[in-house]
């Protein structure tokens, strides 16, 4: 690996992988780094500024390095074709003095070695259950779901008018009305005497109470007057 020290402190420049299982530093295998060099005469080196640009949308400073630098020019693999932000490399290696960018979804169980415990346990499905990266689907079907919960409101205020009657709607529509009611029953039985213009002017149902103060108020108004 190409690490060199300074002041006391390995410096390597690429991401090395380990395992999560056994948490060990694996290796690219044979098999990974010869198919990259198969691939590499197809393959045209590209400066990861021009790489980047077609995720960048036109902002074309963010991954401009300074001119005091040579960029490397880099080789990506993607042989399968990849698309979209998928492509972007996620790893570069210097194979051979050349540099290849490698994108996410291509950094798999079968290209690395170095863990003996993953070895023995021969695992070949863990990469099947890992596919290969698409773009996000389009966003135009979602404001199609939304109209349908909008044809849904109408729906339920359809069945709100029925409050009047109780099994009609069962659901949370008539739960609203009920918690104004209560009060309102409440009111009406200690407020005998002077309550009743008051509850008339605060409840907008004025259907329920007028019925309770036929019955009561005649009798009760007398002893508190
Ligand atoms: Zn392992």
């Amino acid at each position: 690996m190409p690490s060199y020290e300074v002041a006391g402190h390995v410096v390597d420049h690429p991401p090395f992988f380990a395992c999560r299982k056994h948490k060990a530093l694996l290796r690219m295998n044979r098999a990974f780094v010869e198919e990259m060099l198969a691939w590499a005469p197809e393959l045209q080196p590209q400066n990861l500024t021009e790489v980047a640009a077609s995720a960048l949308g036109g902002d074309d400073k963010a991954f401009l390095t300074s001119d005091y630098l040579i960029p490397p020019k880099v080789s990506i693999f993607n042989p399968r074709k990849v698309q979209g932000h998928g492509s972007l490399p996620f790893l570069i290696v210097f194979i051979d003095k050349r540099f290849f960018g490698i994108p996410a979804s291509y950094l798999r169980r079968r290209f690395f070695e170095g863990c003996t415990d993953c070895q023995a346990e021969n695992d070949p499905t863990s990469d099947a259950s890992f596919p290969d990266y698409k773009p996000p689907a389009p966003p135009p079907p979602k404001p199609r779901t939304q109209a349908v919960p909008g044809a849904a409101k109408p729906v339920t205020k359809s069945l709100a008018p029925p409050k009047d009657g109780p099994p009609g709607t069962p659901g949370p529509a008539p739960r609203p009305p009920a918690g104004a009611p209560p009060q309102r029953k409440t009111g009406a039985i200690p407020k005998p005497g002077a309550a009743p213009p008051q509850t008339g002017t605060r409840s907008i149902p004025k259907k329920p109470p007028a019925p309770s103060y036929d019955v009561p108020p005649v009798e009760r108004e007398p002893p508190p007057r």
